[in-house]
Order: C-alpha cells, then structure tokens, then sequence
C-alpha cells in the first residue's frame, strides 16, 4: 500500500488529537490528562484490553486481529510527555501551558499512534495481537524503563518492540533508520571539589579549587582525544562551572562542575566512566584537594536489531517509496529511551519526515501534521507485514 484510503480520510481527526494535546502539555510523569484521553478512545476504538498504571501513567492497549494462528505478538511504542521550554511558535493552538511545550513532537508520536490502534481496531487485518504503548516521561524521566519493570514485555507477550520519532529536516513523506547503534548514550557526571579559600592576594596559603577545576576540565578533553578509537565516537562536555566566590579579591572555598558524555557502544562508555574517575580523582589528589565524583549512567545506547530494522524498511518503503527511505541513516549522539525496550526485546526504531521545521526541543517548533498520513500509514502496514495470514 502506499498511504491507505480510511487513513487519510481519518487525516484531520487525527489532526484535531493532535492539538488538543499540542495545547495541553504535560512534563514527565505527569501526563494524566493526556493518559485519560489515550485510555478513552482506546476504549471508544473497541481495543480487546485497555490497561493504564504501567510506569505511573502509561497506558497500554491490546487489539487482537482476526486471527491468533501463528500466536505472536508485537509492540508499537509512542511517548505522550512534553518539554519545560516556554512555546513562541504564536500558533492558534499553541500550549495553554506557560513555560511547557510539545517541542519534541510527542503530541504527534500519540496521535498517529492512536489513529493506528483506531484503524486496527476496525479492520483487524492481522493474525497475531498488537500492543500499542503510550509512555510517559521520554524527556529524561526512563518512562520506557518504568513500564518495562512494571512487566510490558513479559504481561503482554510481547516479541518484539517498534518506535518512532519525528525528523526536522527530513522531508515529509520520507523515513530514515539503520541498523546497530542508532542514538548515544547519555551519562552524567558531578564534580564537588572542596579546596581552602582565602586571600586572592596570599594564594600560598590555599589550596584554590578553581585551578584544580580548570585542570580537571583540561584533562577530561583528553579521554576523547587520547583514549578513544578515533574511528569510534565519545562526547564528554562540560556543561556547568560554578565557585561560591563572586568578588575579585577572594579565593572560593569550593567548585562544583557538571558535564555530560555520550557514547554510541558499550565498551567506549565504559572506558569512558573509568578515565574520567581516575582523572578527577587523581588531579584533585595532585593539588590537594578533596573531590568527589557523583557519576550516573543514563539512557543506554539504543540499537535496532538487524531483522527487526530489515522489517521497519521494508514497510516504510511499501508507505513511501524505496527512494524515500535511508537505510544507513547517520547516528545520533542524542539519546532516547526506547533503549531501554530494545534492551528486553528486538526490535527497531525509525524516523519520519516532519519537513523543513525549526529543530527538536527549539521553542519555534511544531509537529508537522503533514506527516500524520504517513506515519500512521507505517505502523498499519508493520503490522499487517509482520503479522500476516498464514
Ligand atoms: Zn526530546
Ligand atoms: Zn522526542
């Protein structure tokens, strides 16, 4: 198929959910309205189970085709939450919300998703079951991770485990996806160094934690440039630089730095991890200084298994065209915590289009409803190639 009949015709419903949520942000976990809602035209669409509480205010629905012989089942994952940026896109629906917006296009990532579960529900042209997903707090919060130990993958029966998120800058109507590591980990790091203050003009008589700091900042460049294959990819940034001191004439007592690194496969991140701990820990130890490192992993590196991607191309290309689909698409140092499903099962995550739009998390951005056709289109035609008659 390309796109179907019943979905476009189904277009501009779809479009009106779309900015009904558009206009009513939710941050993280606190998706309630937008649960409430997802919850209640899952029922009004006929699905067989509608179950609600997985990871707090995740919502799961079940549709059964019309057949169950070959006895699989599969997952199709959107994410409901928004973001704290404060919207000035001026549109007719824009957020209601002061300082909350939908600037990642989750908003459209759960419309699509239930104009899928509405066409699936009435049609049933499947033999297996569907689980559609509706997380809540992508956005930093390991939503995914919250439903997953709330037993997704093991309650429903579920194989394998599907995604997709919007593409600013790629055109509507195309798809992008590859294989093996698509987007970085993503970890975090705090640096507390506690030196001895004083006079800025008897600096003999301190133990300044600003230089201690600005050394450690120094070295950290050096894990990416010194310790990593250069044909493998490490980010670390340092992203915060803070004394108590705002005066001339003092030496702070402490510092405090934050940073982040991103990594796109295990063995770089854990390497990583170990030379940023050696190297703050022994140049505070070279200056004197007591310093403690707080570092916390996060999001995992998200890989599509190679199958599961193959299945994602092959009905992105029946919706779009094989011209409109990047199969080696390039990767990604953002993270995204769809890593955490392909961590239980296989499966795969992919891209669409959502045209020449300001960026991802940008406060001029907007969800292209262009895409909606297309986007919806794909998770029907996932569905009905991966679990056909037999
Ligand atoms: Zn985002
Ligand atoms: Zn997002």
């Amino acid at each position: 198929m390309p796109i179907k009949n019943r979905i476009s015709e189904m277009h501009g419903e779809i479009t009106v959910w779309r900015r009904d949520f558009h206009e009513n942000p939710e941050l993280l976990y606190d998706t309630h309205r937008t649960s409430k809602i997802v919850k209640e035209k899952l029922t009004s669409f006929g699905c067989d189970q509608v179950i609600t509480g997985l990871g707090r205010t995740g919502v799961v629905g079940v549709i059964h085709g019309r057949s169950n012989s070959n006895r699989k089942t599969i997952g199709l994952r959107a994410d409901m939450d928004a973001l704290p940026i404060k919207e000035i896109t001026n549109l007719e629906y824009s957020s209601k919300k002061d300082g909350m917006m939908h600037a990642c296009g989750h908003d459209g990532h759960t419309a699509m998703l239930l104009g899928a579960a509405k066409y699936l529900s009435e049609t049933r042209n499947f033999d297996g079951k569907v689980v559609v997903i509706f997380q809540p707090a992508e956005e930093g919060g390991a939503g995914a991770k919250e439903m997953c130990e709330d037993g997704l993958m093991s309650d429903f029966d579920i194989s394998e485990v599907y995604g997709m998120h919007n593409a600013p800058g790629l055109p509507v109507g195309q798809f992008n996806i590859r294989s093996g590591a698509f987007f970085a980990a993503a970890d975090q790091f705090t640096v507390n160094i506690q030196g001895k203050g004083g006079h800025a003009a008897r600096p003999q008589e301190t133990i300044d934690p600003t230089i201690v700091g600005a050394h450690i900042l120094i070295a950290l460049q050096s894990v990416a440039s010194r310790n990593t294959d250069p044909l493998k990819s490490l980010v670390v940034s340092v992203t915060s630089f803070r004394t108590e001191s705002d005066s001339y004439n003092v030496i702070p007592q402490t510092v405090q730095l934050k940073g982040t690194v991103r990594t796109l496969s295990k063995d770089v991140r854990d390497m990583a991890q170990d030379k940023i701990t050696q190297l703050i820990k022994n140049t505070g130890l070279a200056f004197g200084a007591n310093v403690e490192l707080d570092y916390d992993r996060g999001y995992p590196v998200m890989i599509n298994s190679d199958l599961e991607t193959s299945h994602m191309i092959k009905a992105a290309k029946n919706v779009a065209g094989d011209e409109n689909v990047d199969d080696n698409a390039s990767q990604v140092m953002g993270a995204e915590d769809f890593s955490y499903m392909l961590e239980e099962r296989p499966g795969a995550y992919i891209r669409v289009g959502n045209g020449n739009t300001a960026s991802l998390h940008h406060p001029n951005y907007d969800f292209n409803d262009e895409s909606i056709p297309f986007g919806t289109s794909f998770w029907v035609e996932l569905t009905e190639t991966r679990l056909p008659f037999l």
